[in-house]
């Protein structure tokens, strides 16, 4: 099913009307029409996050590059037009993620975007909750996990889901799989160091690879860490030759680890796995006393298209143990959030449950998908 594009003047065909569209972080749901609209839109978003986007292109049918952007940094205004909007880096799994102020005409309204205060840059949600901007009319805040488990207490840290990786990873005599996004940056950072702490190498895919090496950010574990090694399943293999991306490849061949060494690597190794790398590992061997971690929300293992994956696993006799906490805030966290921001009104966005989120919060207002509305 297509979507719709929301109806906005100059999403269809251009008009001068529409100023820019700001894209807080790079997540499918957050970015996913923003190739339909016409090239000529200007696009607000992160520095890295346009790196990233255009480093998924290479190997998934998601991510692209834009012609004309202008790009949001931590506290660093822009003005644009009538608005001025002031971007907040925020604590999220999908990497360089931003909540947004936009002020004009007197009036303040404040977008989360997607946030947590329990991730690797928790500190960022604190700061938040501790300062955050005055007289703000409306809190355009997110509500994804109400009603989802353990959110009225909070959720694991990070850190948290790093020290159960090391006992899952210490009791595994093969190779630990680990199946969580290649953009989860926090979450490959507590894989590595969990991998690290248990004495194993970490075996990244090449989009891995390539997603890490957009971040920017040599803190982060890049394919030339010594602890590190590049395998390129075949869907990738594929798609490199398809996009003849032969010098990408060509920059990561010095970190490669290739399939007739996996079965040897086993129980020195952690790999990164997705369901379409059955084939690959089932080919290599390396699947004696194997098991895999799922590092990802339980809904997508639900879903019918996960069921080959899950037969796969109870045919080959594979444990597959969960290890995840939310990318998106507690319930709890949440409530925090509205209490500082304490003059504004509170509109749900990216919520299932709007009804409940209204019975959750103080001064909610619900406002309809394509409806405008005026702040006062
Ligand atoms: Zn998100």
């Amino acid at each position: 099913m297509q979507v719709e594009l929301p109806a906005v003047r100059g999403f269809d065909k251009e008009d001068p009307s529409l100023l820019g569209v700001i894209l807080s972080h790079p997540h499918m749901d957050h970015y996913g029409l923003a190739f339909r609209v016409p090239k000529a839109t200007t696009f607000l978003m992160g520095e890295a996050a346009e790196r990233i986007l255009a480093a998924a292109a290479v190997f998934t049918p998601s991510g692209g590059t834009f012609d004309h952007v202008i790009h949001l940094a931590d506290c660093q205004p822009i003005t644009l037009g009538p608005f001025v909007i002031t971007p907040f880096l925020m604590d999220h799994s999908a990497y360089d993620s931003y909540a947004v102020l936009v002020e004009a005409d007197g009036q303040r309204l404040f977008y989360t975007g997607d946030l947590r205060g329990h991730g690797r840059k928790a500190k960022l949600f604190e700061r938040l909750v501790a300062h955050p901007p005055a007289k703000v009319d409306v809190l355009l805040m997110e509500g994804t996990t109400i009603r989802r488990e353990g959110t009225d207490s909070g959720f694991p840290t990070e850190t948290d889901i790093e020290n159960e990786l090391v006992g899952l990873f210490k009791a595994t005599s093969g190779m630990p799989l680990v199946w969580c996004s290649g953009q989860n940056i926090d979450r490959l950072v507590s894989v590595f160091r969990a991998a690290k702490r248990s004495g194993r190498q970490f075996i990244i895919d090449m989009y891995t690879a390539h997603i890490l090496k957009a971040t920017g950010n040599p803190h982060l574990p890049q394919a030339h860490w010594p602890e590190i090694r590049v395998f390129l399943p075949q869907f990738q293999k594929n798609r490199i030759k398809r996009n003849k991306e032969f010098e990408l490849a060509k920059e990561y061949s010095p970190y490669r680890i290739y399939p007739e060494t996996l079965a040897n690597a086993a129980q020195n190794s952690v790999m990164l796995f997705r369901s379409s790398m059955q084939m690959d590992v089932e080919d290599a061997g390396c699947l004696k006393g194997a098991r895999v971690v799922y590092s990802m929300w339980e809904g997508y293992l639900e879903v019918e298209s996960t069921k080959p994956f899950r037969d796969w696993l109870d045919a080959k006799g594979i444990p597959l143990y969960k290890c995840h906490t939310s990318g998106h805030a507690s319930v709890s966290d949440l409530k925090r959030l509205t209490s500082t921001f304490s003059s504004a009104t509170v509109v749900p966005v990216h919520c299932a449950e709007p009804e409940v989120y209204a019975k959750l919060f103080d001064r909610v207002k619900l406002h309809a998908d394509n409806a405008w509305w005026t702040v006062r």
